[in-house]
């Protein structure tokens, strides 16, 4: 099993370090990693002048999974944008062919306060995520801005879906769902765009062969609603790249904690990119403030999507349960009556409690 293992910038590094503390913890009883560390973004454009230097794209492209951290700093916000650090995530995403993205929204129970929904919706909430992340109108063309004949300005942009990709997506959507509480809903507008027409079909079709799996569909618009009503009635969502960029923020910002959630980016191999949902968090950076528990998730996530090792997963998982179930927070989910650590020390409680 080889990571490629990208830190970034900012708080990347910190958090990071605290992840192959578990992944290390993990290898001494008996998981075999070869991890390899590379820069990317901004600490990239330092040292390489790129933010995707080709050493790094090789090395992950060798590698089975990338562990990422998060790129982005003010001191290049001035770059032209090809330089910028945020396009080394870009760029990995279409290098890799990386087009399902999975973000689990899972309330631990000691943080439901942390939610601004009311502790009985969201006690026990552990939704999951699939959007598509390389077609949809955010790609479709044609597109552009445009003067009409009547001297008005126009914007236009293509929403469309091919069935090879809503197949590649669906897929995703179901063994995701077999990996779970075997329950997929696909959250479409097929009353009125013949992309989810077509994109309803399609994943009915896919169906046959899951017979394990629960489909329902629904509709976005009341998607959006039933998220903030009953998020629990949720297991696995699939939807496209507009709508699962929506849905999945909002899915997220219920949990409350931004610093607790971690995200995976799969190509059709379930080869894959894990991060935190969060970026770079410039204002925090070196004061070992940061919330490593995203990242050490997001390893969780890698273990069990790209290698199969459910069991070493919910290890990692029941780590973190436990730990907050001590009373440990970072500063960013501290309240009165828990104990306040720093980013190091939640690593290693989390190591201690493995
Ligand atoms: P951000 O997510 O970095 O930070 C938003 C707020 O949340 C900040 O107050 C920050 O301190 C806090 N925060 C974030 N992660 C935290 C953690 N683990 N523990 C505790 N607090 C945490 O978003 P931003 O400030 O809008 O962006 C900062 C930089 O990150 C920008 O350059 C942006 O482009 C980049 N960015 C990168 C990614 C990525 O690498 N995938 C994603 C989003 C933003």
């Amino acid at each position: 099993m080889k990571i490629a293992v990208l830190p970034g910038d900012g708080i990347g590094t910190e958090i990071i370090a605290q992840a192959l503390k578990v992944l290390e913890a993990l290898g001494k009883d008996g998981l075999k990693l070869e991890m390899e560390q590379a820069p990317v973004g901004g600490a990239a454009y330092d040292a390489a002048g790129d933010p995707l230097p080709a050493a790094t794209l090789k090395l992950a492209r060798e590698a089975d999974a990338i562990l990422f951290g998060a790129v982005g700093g003010w001191q290049y916000d001035q770059l032209p944008r090809a330089k910028r650090p945020e396009q080394a995530i870009l760029g990995l995403r279409k290098e890799l062919g990386l087009f399902a993205n999975l973000r689990p929204a899972k309330v631990f129970p000691e943080l439901v306060e942390a939610s601004t929904l009311r502790a009985e919706v969201v006690a026990g909430m552990d939704i999951l995520i699939l959007r598509e992340l390389t077609g949809d109108i955010y790609f479709g063309q044609p597109r552009g801005l445009r003067r009409l004949e009547n001297g008005e300005r126009e914007g236009f942009d293509t929403m469309r879906y091919s069935e090879s990709e809503i197949r590649r997506i669906a897929h995703a959507g179901f063994r995701a769902a077999m990996k779970r509480a075997k329950k997929l809903c696909s959250v479409d507008k097929c009353n009125v765009l013949e992309t989810s027409q077509l994109w309803r079909e399609v994943v009915t079709e896919v169906a046959r062969e899951y017979p394990e799996v629960a489909l329902s569909h629904m509709y976005v618009d009341n998607a959006a609603m039933q998220l903030l009503r009953d998020p629990k009635q949720f297991d696995v969502m699939v939807t496209g790249n507009m709508f699962g960029d929506i849905l999945s923020d909002e899915a997220s910002m219920l949990t409350g904690s931004i610093g607790m959630l971690p995200s995976a980016s799969l190509d059709a191999n379930s080869k894959g990119l894990y991060e935190p949902i969060h970026g770079s968090a410039p204002d925090i950076a070196g004061k070992n403030l940061a919330n490593p528990l995203a990242t050490i998730l997001s390893a969780a996530m890698m273990l069990r999507y790209s290698f199969n090792q459910d069991q070493a997963a919910a290890r990692i998982e029941a780590a973190v349960s436990r730990v907050l179930a001590r009373g440990l927070r970072t500063a960013d989910i501290h309240r009165p009556g828990t104990q306040k650590v720093g980013t190091a020390q939640m690593g290693d409680a989390v190591v201690a409690a493995l």
